[in-house]
């Protein structure tokens, strides 16, 4: 019998892994483990888990979801945090333009608004995720990775190292959503990637060197994990 009975759903589940994982989601509390552990193992490591989930189901309860997007005349969306409206413009000279404040959309029918408009986003968050890399990394004095700018499904970042003949070479990739927060919070994922260059995972030796580049990394962590639903354009699930 689990201690946490009737307070969320538990689901164990066995997998051909070497180590466990845990996430909170929707009220459920998902368990992978190894094929070799029992049940009480699982419940022991759970219970020590126990302020942490409660945290997370917490969290999950008191933050909203995402905000419905419309993608008509007037809407307001956020670009570098600020708020700017859309314009649906049908004889607009570009496909999209940005002015005051203002980001005019050219559409010939309502259906190619969110796409052009993402695509917008998509070309912005390559142009300033690609300068504030080169710019980090002269700071950092590291060689610049590849940016590759995509969207994930429970990620904002990662950066990859790839083996080249004896060599090593990066790849770092982020979410083009997070040209909607404030600046800063571009600067700390920047900032956290290529720290991973240097300090794989997330060791205290790694959040040292996040906070010596950039002191309040730790702000601009935590806006991103509670405004996160602001910068979903679709639900999450
Ligand atoms: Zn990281």
């Amino acid at each position: 019998m689990s201690k946490n009975n009737g307070k969320y759903k538990l689901i164990i589940k066995r997998k051909n892994k070497k180590n466990l994982s845990m996430i909170v989601e929707a009220g459920t509390v998902t368990v992978a483990v190894p094929n070799d552990y029992t049940d009480d193992l699982v419940q022991y490591y759970v219970d020590s888990k126990e302020k942490w989930i409660q945290k997370q189901l917490h969290k999950e309860k008191s933050q909203p979801k995402f905000i419905e997007r419309s993608f008509i005349n007037g809407e307001k969306f956020k670009f570098l945090g600020k708020e700017v409206n859309l314009s649906i413009n049908l004889f607009g000279k570009n496909p999209v333009d940005f002015e005051n404040n203002i980001i005019s959309v050219r559409v010939k029918d309502n259906l190619e608004i969110k796409d052009s408009l993402k695509n917008w986003f998509k070309s912005q968050a390559n142009e300033i995720f690609t300068n504030k890399t080169i710019e980090f990394c002269k700071i950092l004095e590291i060689e610049c990775p590849k940016v590759i700018i995509k969207q994930y499904k429970t990620k904002w970042a990662q950066c990859k190292r790839k083996k080249l003949n004896d060599n090593f070479t990066y790849e770092v990739t982020y979410d083009w959503r997070i040209i909607q927060a404030p600046i800063e919070v571009i600067d700390y994922i920047v900032i956290h990637e290529l720290c991973h260059i240097k300090v794989f995972g997330h060791s205290k030796d790694f959040w040292s060197l996040v906070n010596h580049y950039f002191k309040e990394a730790n702000n601009y962590k935590n806006w991103l994990d509670e405004n996160a639903f602001s910068l979903y354009w679709e639900s999450p699930n």
